[in-house]
């Protein structure tokens, strides 16, 4: 439960727990220990009303008679709910002459009679016990003082009832404290979390930098430590995309001289010669390589650096036409419909903004696929447009792509496992899809095994 939640939730509350415990444990010995003194004071009290009782009785002295009434008018008032007890005992025993009507057991009396005094409390009620030794009457005499403590408990009633309120108050100020510290504690790293979602491929050297951290704490080591990974980052994608680069390049020209040489050898041997058809292996595949490699090419010249040059306004219908003509050339069977049912009427409907070689090489791979795999079916392009955008379909009634191959068909080098021994080298879609994304189009597909695909191309409508 604890795991799943957010460490703002988690910090606000183990902080107010934390803090509200405390304070209970705070609240509870205030009250239990000013309730121990009222009780304490109040049974002292209690006890000098009971020896005063006492002593006026066991001594007939005038002064103490005047000190019984002094002290009466002035506890009285205190003891309203007060009354004295006088219990006569045998003398030379520990029996009473009568048993009182009072909650103690017998026992009390005994302790009393022995320790000279004893504390009783009956509920609400205290009661205080004192015992004398009366040389006047016959019996000796305990004066049990009984009386509640009202007045204490009044002040322990308001004491509790702020505790209470107080402690509620403080219980609130706790957790909006709490929510404004978490926030304050966490907005570095939410910070960190923001800047790093702006990092990709295109801006890896983008640094993050903190206002929060003095960068010797731990935020300040974690945003060092990020940076350095950063840096390692962009310099080893640097260098791979370099690397990628110069090795096309360098490939290219020894290639394309293979190629030509064995076209010039080819054309140079009859027919029936034996090397002939070795010959023309050679150049088509010295052709094949020559293809990927300029995909690679591609691909690192666009180097992720998030944005295209030599942009142009382009007529979507006309590069589509350019296409399937250069493609017709190569592949003589190659049948394509254009459905162009909803094609707008104003030919400024399908402009776009956009490197013109580029989307030569996207849209190629995208219905050179429909063909390659489309069972030498009919290939059909619908264009439409709406406010925004111009939307681009390429159908084929195809070998379809497997399910479980769907997710990975954008990564470079996947085939879906059903090409069989159609030729590829699966980068055509992914350099599609890099240059449509450089453009702020969206490329998107549909397929069902056996069935066909379908590939979807959003692209965003110059405003003119
Ligand atoms: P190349 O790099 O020469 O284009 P490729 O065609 O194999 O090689 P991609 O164009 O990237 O590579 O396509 C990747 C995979 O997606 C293909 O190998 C194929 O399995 C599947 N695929 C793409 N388009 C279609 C399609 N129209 N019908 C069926 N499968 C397709
Ligand atoms: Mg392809």
């Amino acid at each position: 439960m604890l795991s799943v939640m957010k460490i703002r939730t988690k910090i606000v509350l183990l902080f107010s727990v934390i803090s509200t415990l405390l304070l209970v444990i705070f609240a509870l010995y205030v009250s239990y220990f000013t309730y121990d003194s009222l009780q304490t004071k109040f049974f002292h009290r209690l006890e000098e009303n009971a020896i005063i009782v006492g002593d006026h009785i066991v001594s007939q002295k005038e002064e103490n008679k005047e000190l019984y009434i002094q002290v009466k008018r002035k506890y009285l008032k205190q003891l309203s709910e007060g009354t004295d007890h006088l219990l006569r005992i045998v003398k030379g025993s520990d029996s009473l002459r009568f048993k009182p009507d009072l909650p103690m057991p017998m026992d009390f009396y005994k302790d009393v009679i022995r320790d000279g005094a004893g504390r009783y409390m009956h509920k609400d009620t205290a009661f205080v016990a004192v015992f004398f030794v009366d040389s006047i009457h016959q019996d000796n005499l305990i004066v049990v003082s009984e009386g509640i403590d009202e007045y204490g408990h009044d002040e322990q009633r308001v004491l509790d009832r702020t505790l209470v309120t107080g402690g509620c108050l403080a219980i609130l100020l706790i957790i909006f404290m709490s929510f404004y510290f978490a926030d304050r504690l966490l907005k570095p790293i939410k910070d960190i979390n923001r800047d790093l979602g702006k990092v990709d491929i295109a801006n890896l050297d983008y640094r993050l930098f903190s206002k929060f951290s003095n960068g010797k704490d731990e935020l300040g080591v974690l945003i060092a430590n990020l940076n350095s990974m950063l840096n390692r980052l962009d310099i080893s994608v640097q260098s791979q995309q370099s690397f990628i680069g110069n090795a096309s390049h360098s490939l290219k020209t020894p290639l394309t001289i293979i190629g030509g040489e064995a076209e010039l050898a080819q054309n140079l041997l009859p027919k029936e010669h034996e090397a002939y058809y070795s010959l023309e292996t050679i150049a088509k595949y010295a052709d094949k390589m020559e293809l990927i490699i300029n995909n690679l090419l591609q691909l690192s010249r666009m180097g992720f650096k998030g944005e295209v040059d030599n942009k142009e306004i382009l007529r979507i219908d006309e590069l589509l036409y350019e296409i399937y003509h250069a493609e017709k050339n190569i592949h003589k069977d190659f049948k394509l419909s254009f459905d162009l049912a909803q094609i707008p009427e104003d030919s400024d409907e399908l402009t776009v903004l956009a490197n013109p070689d580029l989307f030569f090489i996207a849209f190629s791979n995208i219905i050179s696929n429909a063909f390659k795999y489309g069972n030498g079916g009919q290939v059909q392009i619908a264009i439409s447009c709406d406010d925004k955008s111009i939307t681009i379909q390429v159908f084929d009634k195809g070998i379809g792509i497997p399910k479980k191959d769907q997710p990975h068909i954008f990564t470079s080098f996947y085939r879906a496992s059903n090409v069989g021994d159609i030729y590829g080298n699966g980068l055509g879609l992914v350099l599609a899809k890099n240059i449509f994304d450089l453009h702020g189009a969206e490329l998107s597909l549909q397929s069902a095994e056996g069935q066909g695909t379908l590939v979807v191309v959003t692209l965003p409508k110059i405003v003119f």
